[in-house]
């Protein structure tokens, strides 16, 4: 009987995943052996980072859509439907519509989901471009905007350490190349510096110094009151505004949390070398889903990809899968002014943001067109 891989999750991680999979072991698939399925809400692939683009009228949905059929490998089944739960007992991923689908291997890649309803008056006074129907909704927005003050409020943990900084930069590029050079800027960040990353932190001082950015730490905001127009933080500072973009706390996905998997954030708890979860030899998790003290971004899933697609093929081929994840992340940071820098570290080796350019911004633009051909596992 064919040993049976499932893949929880058919985005970033799930793709890269199951598609180098297959293509390493064709012939064991081809010959009965192996089966590789991935399970995935929806006939949809979605990258994600277009949805920055299209808060400012720089992209649209179809940049960041493919059928998810045609991203997979051709010897990868997909099955579309949603998941209810994984029941680690019967070794098998049961489905909403009552189906079961059983594994010898399970991958979790079920990314992570911003959380407004946590925030009180967030949905219907802020917006949140971390989701198609938001960047349009902040698009329509920013474009009837006639000035005053915009405040970003991020809140932790969340996914792409680097986008609201990036939003921030760039909405200010925005408002001073459409006649608004005298509206203001207002970032906000919940701990005592301007990002959980203490080097970007301090990169960014000087950066928002320079574009007269104002910014208040310590500001976990707590509720919105639309009518005011006001955003009030745990702390008890409270800001009026005229533009509230917010990028809420985020959780894991609710099949994690059914399943049982999740700490209280619905977090998966990940071995930080192998990524197989905790307790469990023949479960391997990766992207956002994990509890990893690392950042949730795409190219966390995609160097993590590379660890556990090697790693299942050793296993199925009789290895051990010895391959060990280093943390490594690699984020380009979009700073406005069509200039863009990059961060790279790992568990060891923090990072070093570089000056930005505008050659690593046309790289930055380069690459979003080319994750179509790397999800496909043809990079
Ligand atoms: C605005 C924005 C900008 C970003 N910019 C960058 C960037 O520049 N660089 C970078 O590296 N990262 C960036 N990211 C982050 C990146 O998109 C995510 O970290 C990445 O997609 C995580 O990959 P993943 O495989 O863990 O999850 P995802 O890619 O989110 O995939 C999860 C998949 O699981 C499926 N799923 C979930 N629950 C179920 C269920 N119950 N049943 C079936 N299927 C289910 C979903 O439909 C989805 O297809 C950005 C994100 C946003 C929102």
């Amino acid at each position: 009987m064919a040993k049976r891989v499932v893949l929880l999750g058919g985005g970033v991680g799930g793709s890269m995943v199951s598609n180098q999979m297959a293509r390493q072991l064709k012939s064991e698939i081809l010959a009965g052996e192996v089966e590789i399925t991935v399970i995935n809400e929806s006939d949809e692939h979605v990258y994600q980072p277009y949805f920055l683009y299209m808060a400012f009228d720089q992209a649209v949905p179809a940049d960041a859509k493919r059928s998810e059929r045609l991203v997979l490998h051709h010897l990868v089944k997909l099955v579309v439907g949603q998941a209810d739960r994984v029941d680690c007992e019967q070794s098998a991923v049961l489905m909403a519509d009552g189906s079961k689908i059983a594994y010898d291997f399970l991958v979790i890649a079920t990314g992570s989901r911003p959380a407004p309803e946590t925030v009180p008056g967030l949905v219907e006074g802020g917006h949140i471009f971390y989701t198609e129907e938001g960047a349009l909704k902040l698009r329509d927005a920013l474009h009837d905007f006639k000035g005053g003050r915009v405040v970003i409020t991020v809140g932790v943990p969340h996914k792409c350490p680097v986008a609201p900084v990036e939003f921030t930069l760039m909405v200010r590029d925005w408002l001073n190349t459409h006649g608004m050079e005298d509206s203001e800027v207002l970032y906000t960040y919940p701990i005592g510096r301007l990002h959980s990353l203490e080097p970007v932190a301090n990169w960014a001082v000087k950066v928002f110094e320079d574009r007269n950015i104002q910014s208040r730490t310590f500001f976990n905001a707590e509720s919105v009151d639309p009518q005011k127009q006001t955003v009030t933080s745990l702390e008890g500072d409270t800001v009026k505004y005229d533009l509230l973009v917010a990028i809420p706390p985020h959780t894991g996905q609710e099949v994690i949390k059914r399943s049982e998997f999740g700490d209280a954030g619905g977090w998966i708890p990940t071995n930080r070398h192998s990524l197989q979860m905790e307790g469990h030899d023949n479960i391997y998790v990766l992207g956002d889903a994990t509890n990893l003290p690392i950042s949730k971004a795409g190219s966390t899933a995609h160097f993590e990809a590379d660890v556990v697609a090697s790693n299942l093929v050793s296993r199925l081929r009789g290895g051990l899968g010895s391959v060990r994840y280093d943390g490594k992340v690699f984020c380009f940071i979009e700073t406005g002014n069509d200039e863009a820098t990059y961060i790279k570290f790992d568990y060891q080796n923090p990072p070093r943001p570089q000056t930005p350019s505008e050659l690593i911004h046309l790289y930055k633009l380069a690459f979003n067109k080319m994750y179509w051909l790397s999800a496909a596992g043809i990079l």
